[in-house]
């Protein structure tokens, strides 16, 4: 990935890189399995709770159009053509009621002319909140008693005329059952129903502002979930019971359940900021490697440098490794006839040899001009002979103008790497006086 120096593949940078990617990969793997596992366990346990909310509802809204068809029914009507009485079909409409669940419709009953003037008038005096709806008597509208209660009235037409009317008594309160804590009907005018359960949000203004985000909500979709005032709130529209419009059913999320909501999207925040600053690190780590590399690679021959050497020769004290000195013979001349830069070239040739002829647990340094110290592993001292001497005169083979050859001295790295370099030395210049281009080793 980058220069490092002599060793071809450097498996400690290597095993940093694996390394980095194998906790990404790790910190991946440990979030992703328990977030997916929540969202998937929690996403359809809250929906699937609204969506039996929204079918009850939707039977308690069917039930009052149920209810609201019987002003067409001809027994209904033909009671209102023999008499001016309707008793006989309400006491049967009480007896349906009474069997029946805990639900909106509070009352049934059907009123002659004379009955409904009655009770308008008297809703008229009392209460403010009567109205007509569309002010014609001839199709059906609602008194609003209260937030909660409101009567339908249907017309009874018999040939065009009204009859009477059938009064159906709402009481939305009942929305609630003990088994939907925290659900709460929303109509327009931001009425909302309170139930049996105390309605969290208390702030003046709360249900205009609730029903604006709602309405945006819904814009593409008619469930989902909103935070509103720090809450989370679970919303499904509806058709509405007390008016034309839609209405939203509306749960708040429980401080564990919004935990939970949460915890998928915390945890892949967390994660990121574990990614990005593994990454920084690893930048970091990486520039740090190619300075410090940069410090102890030798510009010329791209060998390691001799500071290098001397900060890491202890660490190949050990009956394995040689230690071998390689200088090139007679260079002074090579300047002085071919000039310095021909000098540096045949260096940088030498640097690029030593570098082919080794392997990757061995290590090449210019630790002089044209010197060079090469530690070797090898299990044996005549195979250490047999590599240095190859590396040796392999320098013959470069083409280099002119040609040239180098001298070599080397040893066992046994007691320390400065006895070692001391008699190496003394091996090279062994080698030197024996009339250059050839090795000369002992073993100690
Ligand atoms: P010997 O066979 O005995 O080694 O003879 P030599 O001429 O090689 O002798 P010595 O090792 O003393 O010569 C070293 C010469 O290397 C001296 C200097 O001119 C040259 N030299 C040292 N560093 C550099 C360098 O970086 N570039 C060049 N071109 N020459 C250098
Ligand atoms: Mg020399
Ligand atoms: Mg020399």
């Amino acid at each position: 990935m980058y220069y490092t120096g002599i060793r071809k593949n450097d498996s400690k940078t290597a095993g940093h890189e694996l390394k980095s990617l194998l906790v990404i990969f790790a910190v991946i793997f440990l979030v992703n399995t328990p977030t997916t596992y929540l969202e998937n366990a929690l996403y359809p346990y809250i929906f699937d709770k609204i969506n039996v909310w929204a079918s009850v509802f939707k039977q308690e809204s069917e039930l009052i159009g149920d209810y609201a068809s019987l002003v067409n029914n001809d027994i209904v009507k033909q009671e209102f053509v023999d008499s001016d009485q309707v008793g006989h079909t309400n006491d049967l409409i009480a007896v349906i009621l009474s069997s029946r669940r805990e639900g909106f419709v509070e009352s049934l009953q059907l009123l002659t002319l004379d009955e409904f003037h009655q009770v308008s008038s008297r809703l008229a005096a009392k209460v403010d909140l009567f109205f007509y709806n569309n002010t014609n008597l001839d199709h059906p509208f609602v008194s609003r008693l209260s937030q909660d209660q409101f009567s339908l009235y249907y017309p009874v037409l018999l040939h065009q005329d009204i009859a009477g009317y059938l009064a159906v008594g709402i009481d939305k309160s009942k929305f609630s059952y003990s088994t939907f804590k925290r659900v709460f009907y929303l109509s327009d005018g931001g009425v909302v129903t309170e139930g049996r359960t105390a309605y969290p949000l208390k702030e003046n203004n709360w249900d205009e502002q609730l029903w604006i985000e709602l309405d945006k909500a819904t814009i593409y979709k008619d469930s989902g979930i909103i935070d509103y005032q720090n809450k989370l709130i679970l919303f499904h529209k509806v058709p509405a019971v007390d008016g034309d419009g839609d209405a939203y059913l509306i749960y708040f999320i429980s401080p564990t359940e919004k935990f939970l909501y949460y915890l998928p999207k915390i945890l892949t925040f967390f994660v990121c900021i574990l990614m990005v600053s593994t990454y920084i690190y690893y930048e970091f780590y990486k520039r740090s490697r190619r300075l410090e590399d940069k410090a102890h690679i030798d510009e010329l021959s791209r060998l390691y440098n001799r500071a290098y050497y001397n900060k890491i020769k202890h660490k190949f004290v050990n009956t394995d490794y040689y230690l071998g000195i390689l200088d090139i013979d007679h260079f002074k001349m090579v300047n002085d006839h071919y000039g310095h830069a021909v000098g540096d070239e045949v260096i940088r040739k030498v640097g690029s040899s030593l570098k082919e002829g080794i392997r990757h647990r061995d290590y090449a340094f210019r630790v002089g001009g044209e010197e060079f110290v090469i530690i070797l592993k090898c299990d044996s001292y005549e195979h250490a002979k047999a590599c240095f001497e190859r590396l040796r005169e392999n320098i013959a083979f470069i083409n280099t103008k002119p040609a040239i050859t180098a001298s070599l001295g080397f040893t066992r790295m046994s007691y320390s790497a400065d006895k070692a370099f001391k008699i190496a030395d003394q091996q090279l210049y062994k080698a030197k006086d024996g009339g250059r281009d050839q090795s000369k080793g002992i073993l100690i």
